[in-house]
């Protein structure tokens, strides 16, 4: 694209703010409504893969990613005592490291600071009310009153996203799998310096990820029926009596938890927008196109994927119109694939029946998925 874009970005999340910095860095006037008062994010913590710390090295934030995270490439599969069953070294994606845990609100404040860098505003506790594309731009009015032309409205908005709404209804609503992820963050033990998986079978896994050099985080993930929420009072017993056949490092970790307050519990919902991701000028990415479930650690991993993408995309095509069907184009089946893979895991790991297309992409394995997913996006 030859002159510089007006882009509204609505939602500063992982995604949101990823494209705020590829985009702003090339001289395309940015903003992003966000709905949040502030930057925050859940205070636990996420992996980050080679694929997306390759993207952040092409926003300029890798560096303080690994600063601010727990660099790591063995995952180590043990048994419920703690005994090592395997370790199998990650690929990396060109000269990008394999993994790298970080807390989340750490990753959340330097991709806020680096989108501001950059040149994009972020505008705190707005979203928008009215929205025109007439073809040619977007009209839009936010909640703080203000209103604006753009050229491109982008909804990284989440898996719940309004934008979605707007474009499509309900007819794309997020449906629950039936499980649900608990975590918690804890001291990280000297010895952890990569993903442990824990497996006691199909009866439960627990993964210790190390986030920093002083923490990690226990995350597992069970059955729960929809309406369920953990007992403020005693989350953290809840927890551990879901994970009463581990011993060794997840019980030394679930030892040192005390306070209910400090268990994050997220039910897990998948959606896919099977209809375009964009109508006119306005489209949607990340979570708010193609949530999946996290058992591929590859749900922010896309999102950024999509930002960087979409950058590149408006970079080679003459019209926006031209650049947003080559981003689908690309960015589709690849979104897609994780989806399936990463849904087809969830459900080997926890005894659910299969369909023989899941059966299949269950033969590649999730050391397997991470090969498939270091070549380019
Ligand atoms: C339990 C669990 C573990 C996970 N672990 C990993 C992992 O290890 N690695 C990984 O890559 N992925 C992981 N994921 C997936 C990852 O968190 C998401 O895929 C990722 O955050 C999606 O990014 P996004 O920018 O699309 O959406 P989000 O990061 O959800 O951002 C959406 C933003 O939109 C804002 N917003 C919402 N509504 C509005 C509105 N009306 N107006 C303005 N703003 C709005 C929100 O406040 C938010 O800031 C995990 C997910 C779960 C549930």
């Amino acid at each position: 694209m030859a002159s510089p874009l007006r882009v509204l970005i609505h939602g500063g999340g992982i995604g949101g703010l990823t494209l705020a910095t590829a985009l702003a860095r090339r001289g395309h006037h940015v903003e992003v409504a966000e709905i949040r008062d502030e930057v925050e994010a859940l205070g636990v913590g996420i992996i980050q893969p080679s694929n997306a710390l390759h993207v952040m090295r092409e926003i300029g934030v890798l560096d303080a990613c690994l600063r601010a995270g727990f660099e790591w490439e063995i995952l180590t599969i043990a048994d419920p005592t703690g005994n090592t069953l395997a370790e199998i070294p990650q690929p990396r994606m060109d000269d990008a490291p394999p993994n790298n845990g970080i807390p989340r609100p750490a990753l959340a404040g330097l991709l806020n600071a680096a989108a501001v860098d950059a040149g994009a505003v972020i505008r705190f506790g707005t979203t928008i009310t009215e929205l025109t594309d007439d073809g040619t731009g977007v009209d839009v009015t936010l909640s703080d009153g203000s209103t604006g032309r753009w050229d491109l409205v982008v909804g990284f908005d989440g898996i719940g996203s309004p934008l979605r709404t707007r474009l499509y209804g309900d007819r794309y609503v997020p449906e629950y799998t039936g499980f649900a992820n608990w975590r918690v963050t804890v001291p990280r033990q000297p010895q952890v310096r990569g993903v442990v998986m824990g497996t006691a079978g199909q009866d439960a896994k627990a993964l210790l990820t190390p986030i920093t050099e002083e923490l990690m985080y226990l995350g597992a993930v069970f059955a729960e029926p929809e309406d369920f929420r953990p007992d403020p009072e005693r989350a953290h017993e809840q927890l551990k009596e879901r994970l009463t056949m581990f011993s060794g490092p997840i019980a030394e970790a679930l030892a040192t938890v005390t306070d209910p307050a400090s268990v994050v519990y997220s039910r897990i919902s998948q959606v896919t927008v099977e209809d375009a991701w964009h109508v006119g000028r306005v489209v949607l990415a990340g979570d708010a196109a193609h949530a999946s479930t996290p058992h591929l650690a590859q749900g922010a991993a896309m999102a950024v994927e999509d930002a960087l993408v979409l950058a590149q995309s408006l970079d080679a095509e003459s019209d926006v119109a031209a650049a947003l069907k080559a981003w689908e184009d690309r960015r589709r089946p690849r979104a897609m694939w994780v989806q399936a893979v990463s849904r087809a895991v969830l459900k080997q790991e926890t005894g659910t029946p299969t369909t023989p297309e899941e059966d299949e992409l269950l033969k590649i394995g999730i050391p397997g998925a991470a090969h498939v997913l270091v070549k380019p996006y």
